[in-house]
């Protein structure tokens, strides 16, 4: 075990040049607020609407502030509010039952499978009473969405899906994000395109979009945004829908357009990466990876597998062990919530529930960034570490005892 890894898992790319050129034009004129346009002039943030509408075959789209915004904004915008119960994955990030709770309504969690995707069977079990499934495809896993769409129309359950993991990707050939009354993605800079902070929603539904729009923060000026329902739609809502500011600037706008432009060979970049990670990890014993079905037109930006049924010191010593030759990996099992990591008993604004499934699967999955700034060599060297340390702790019965010091 001597070569070790020395590339960073947090230094995505930078902004491509002409994203640079757009942002300095933006600051360079001063209009960065959306509505802040000269006469004849299209702000960036439109344009942006109206490219990622086309990009993801929608009618209407909305920019925001970020991807958290845009769940609880559709999920506002569809009408939920105090005391509604909202289904969601039990295995998902914080802002997801952040936004459900922010509106006052009861989070209620859906159990896990091993391809890491929401239990359809038991979303199907909890989903008399509640109003709409806020559904994750977490880390890029994205479940059967014929026979998901099929129990949550059979229960006249509204689905809202969560792309922050998803955009560019498809199930079928259907986007994801266009399954559900409305998709959601994030812009973030740990996503697929990345402007620090942003969000986007989608959706087929004009008046859902026109109280979304208002709801963001447009004032009277809704008739600038070219990826919006019609006017005669805003006049039906424009008086009952309350401002909760949120809108995306023109500066980020212009940051992304051009990766939007340039996001189907990105993409095709990550899931080069993320190939050679799986064929260097194929028949590890000790290690499962996660099977992604046909019908998944997966986009990746990080990579997991499990370690099935290790007891917590040897997923312990493993995660040291990888951490020593510079890999460094998230681990969902852990007691306390860390960076970017916390899992569904940590979110104690929503009541406790039980989910021994879900546990079982969180004890065991490890969770690894895979920038663009890896190389194919890079993520081969990666996967080698990995098989030799998993190998080095699976068949060691020493550290199965006794815990080395807690990360
Ligand atoms: C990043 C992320 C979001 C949105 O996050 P923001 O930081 O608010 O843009 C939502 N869901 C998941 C699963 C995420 O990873």
């Amino acid at each position: 075990m001597s070569d070790g890894f020395t590339g960073s898992f947090t230094q995505q790319e930078p902004i491509p040049e002409a994203g640079i050129e757009a942002a300095l034009k933006v600051l360079r004129h001063g209009r960065l607020h959306r509505y802040n346009t000269v006469p004849g002039e299209v702000a960036e943030v439109a344009l942006l609407e109206e490219e990622f509408a086309a990009f993801t075959g929608a009618n209407y789209c909305l920019a925001v502030a970020s991807g958290g915004y845009a769940l609880g904004c559709v999920l506002r915008a569809l009408g939920i509010g105090a005391g509604d119960r909202v289904l969601t994955n039990a295995f998902t990030l914080a802002p997801v039952p952040g936004a459900i709770a922010a509106l006052g309504a009861v989070p209620v969690f859906v159990e896990t499978t091993e391809a890491l995707t929401i239990d359809i069977d038991d979303l199907a079990a909890k989903a008399t009473g509640a109003k709409a499934l806020l559904l994750s495809h977490m880390r890029g896993h994205i479940c059967d969405m014929d026979r998901l769409m099929a129990v949550c129309d059979a229960a006249g359950l509204k689905v809202v899906e969560d792309c922050a993991h998803t955009m560019g990707a498809a199930w079928r050939g259907t986007p994801s994000g266009r399954h559900g009354i409305a998709g959601c993605y994030s812009t973030q800079t740990y996503k697929h395109m990345n402007s620090g902070e942003g969000g986007l929603i989608v959706s087929d539904d004009a008046e859902l979009m026109a109280r979304a729009t208002i709801l963001s923060g447009s004032y009277m000026l809704y008739g600038r945004h070219r990826a919006a329902p019609p006017a005669e739609v805003f006049e039906r809502v424009k008086y009952l829908t309350p401002n909760v500011s949120g809108r995306m600037d023109n500066l980020r706008a212009a940051i992304l357009r051009p990766q939007l432009a340039d996001l189907p060979r990105q993409c095709a970049r990550w899931n080069a990466l993320y190939r050679v990670l799986e064929e260097g990890l194929v028949a590890t014993p000790g290690l499962q990876l996660i099977a992604r079905p046909d019908e998944e037109a997966y986009v990746a930006s990080s990579f997991q597998f499990l370690l099935p049924d290790w007891p917590a010191g040897k997923v312990r010593a493993f995660l040291a062990r990888a951490a020593t030759r510079g890999v460094e990996l998230k681990w969902f099992g852990a007691d306390e919530p860390t960076g970017f990591t916390s899992r569904h008993d940590s979110w104690r604004y929503a009541p406790a529930q039980s989910l021994p499934r879900t546990d079982r699967i969180l004890a065991g999955l490890v969770d690894m960034r895979l920038p663009l700034t890896f190389s194919a060599d890079d993520a081969a060297l990666i996967a080698r570490i990995l098989r030799e340390e998993v190998a080095a702790v699976f068949q060691s019965d020493a550290e199965a005892t006794e815990s080395p010091a807690a990360d």
